[in-house]
């Protein structure tokens, strides 16, 4: 068949979720056994998201073949198992940087360059891209932002087109919120008829409306919105808070999200697909009621930062039958005196990735007093350099063990710049990134947790483990047993001796999913849940 377009455009507001409607409705249509895919189109003018500061974007994303990208491909790849690509996160930002290239390269022939058509052409090409490449049946595109932002109009103008072009095989599912004032005691479809009709004035029909609430829809509120937008009655949907996220994909069905797609392309509806698999996971999820309660190192203080990694514990709690209970540890304010105080009630501790000076010696008090008590603990990228830099302080006596990412001329940096970074200049892109190889050493708990040699785990960063001083740590216990088969790069450490105490290079929380969970992550909450 040919390759499907569905285009998922929010108003009123952001934030409403459009990333977890998006990526429910790619749940749905591959458990009807499509090949699908889910992209991103961002309005901002940064080339990817790599360069943003969390607390702008939360946590940056990163795919198997190396994109720095938005969180949104997190929960597609959660949800659907599907590997992203570069091609599934494009950015404003790029769309100019790829045509003021061909306009240097003078590929333009003397033309005046223009939003439209230039700017849009290279939108459509962009967002069409994945299915000309890998045939999907169906191409979902998230747009970020709200109608009616000025940054997102050469990315609905570019939508319009392909509409038009693209007919029955396009259609547009528009997120909208439906408020509730309490003074009245009322819900109101108002926002959402503006923001279909401000759609409607760029020249787009919505085709699926699904209006986002905290309270229940009644069939006539449903009705009004779809009299008033031009949508057909089944075809509007409504989202209501739930309780986790995992939810939405089965509440989306129950009220025929994907049918209402399929009906809309003229494709055959079918029966409705079981869900088993996902069914069993919310179930086991719903059972668990015993907590562990697991801590987060780290400096971000918010939820987005530590998207995957919060996604991650989750997820391997549900397998556990547990449910776990984060919680939020400000590394800036961890000291020596004050440790036990903050960690001593807690199961297990996760140490964040990060970057700069900033919180890192509160992350090494943490790892240090995790270390000598026998805590569980999980050291992610720079979590895993600051338990490495906490070994050589306290247990092989260099006192000024570092990183040179935090201060460059120490003696002791067993933390050093990769070769390859060493004359790098330009911040974007360039740290070691992506899906890399690494062989775990025979008998170490690694191996026993992967359940085989070779394993390919996804990277972002530019410091490593000095191997100059791997021989000092494995006599002292702390050994390397994950290596990089082509470079020599240490990508794992863990003290055999203790509970549980394994540091990774490489960032595991970016391929867990709902339903593989990662074997780090569900060995780690195993553990920490024993006492
Ligand atoms: N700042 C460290 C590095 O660049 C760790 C990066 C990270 O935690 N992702 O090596």
């Amino acid at each position: 068949m040919d390759t499907k377009y569905i285009f998922v455009t929010g108003g009123v507001a952001s934030s409403l979720g459009k990333g977890i409607i998006a990526a429910s409705i790619g749940k749905l249509l591959q458990a009807r056994g499509f090949n699908i895919t889910i992209q991103k189109f961002d309005p901002y003018i940064n080339v990817d998201p790599g360069t943003l500061n969390p607390y702008e974007h939360g946590e940056c994303y990163v795919t198997d073949d190396g994109r720095e990208t938005d969180l949104d491909l997190g929960h597609y790849e959660r949800f659907t198992g599907i590997r992203t690509s570069a091609n599934n996160n494009v950015t404003t930002g790029r769309i100019y940087q790829n045509v003021i290239d061909k306009e240097r390269r003078g590929d333009y022939l003397g033309k005046t360059v223009q939003v439209v058509p230039h700017i849009t052409d290279e939108i459509k090409r962009a967002m069409l891209l994945n299915g000309k490449m890998y045939h999907y049946d169906f191409v979902i595109t998230e747009v970020g932002g709200t109608v009616g932002d000025i940054e997102s109009l050469p990315f609905l103008e570019a939508i319009r087109q392909l509409k038009w072009e693209l007919g029955t095989n396009a259609v547009c599912v528009h997120l909208t919120y439906v408020p509730y004032l309490a003074a009245a005691g009322e819900l109101k479809t108002k926002p959402t008829q503006h923001s279909v009709k401000e759609l409607q004035s760029i020249g787009i029909q919505p085709d699926v409306i699904v209006l986002r609430t905290e309270h229940e829809l009644n069939a006539g509120l449903k009705k009004k919105v779809a009299n008033f937008c031009n949508v057909e009655p089944d075809c509007v949907v409504q989202s209501l808070d739930q309780p986790t996220i995992y939810e939405v994909p089965v509440r989306m069905q129950e009220q025929g999200l994907d049918a209402a797609i399929l009906r809309k392309m003229g494709l055959p509806v079918g029966e409705t697909p079981g869900l088993g698999p996902w069914r069993n996971f919310l179930e086991r999820r719903h059972k668990a009621t015993r907590e562990v309660r697991i801590g987060l190192v780290g400096k971000y203080d918010l939820q987005d930062a530590y998207k995957s990694i919060l996604e991650s514990l989750s997820q391997a709690g549900t397998y556990n039958d547990l449910k776990v209970r984060t919680l939020f540890v400000n590394s800036e304010y961890i000291t020596p005196e004050n440790v036990t105080e903050k960690l001593s009630g807690l199961d297990g501790v996760v140490i964040c990735p990060g970057f700069g000076q900033r919180g890192i010696e509160g992350k090494i008090t943490a790892a240090r007093y995790c270390r000598e008590n026998d805590v569980p603990t999980f050291g992610i990228c720079l979590g895993m350099q600051m338990m490495v830099i906490e070994f050589g302080r306290t247990v092989l006596g260099f006192s000024d063990a570092n990183s040179v990412e935090m201060n460059p001329t120490t003696k002791h940096n067993v933390i050093d710049i990769m070769e390859e970074q060493k004359n790098i200049t330009n911040m974007g892109g360039t740290m070691r990134l992506g899906g890399y190889a690494c062989t775990l050493s025979e008998g170490s708990r690694v191996r026993t947790i992967y359940g085989k040699e070779e394993i390919r785990e996804r990277h972002r960063h530019r410091y490593e483990f000095n191997s100059d001083f791997r021989t000092r740590y494995e006599e002292a216990g702390m050994m390397c047993t994950g290596i990089n088969p082509d470079s020599g790069l240490v990508e794992i450490v863990e003290v055999p001796s203790h509970r549980w105490y394994v540091g990774t290079q490489f960032h595991p929380e970016y391929s867990s999913t709902v339903l593989h969970p990662h074997p780090l992550f569900l060995d780690f909450i195993r553990e920490a849940a024993k006492k």
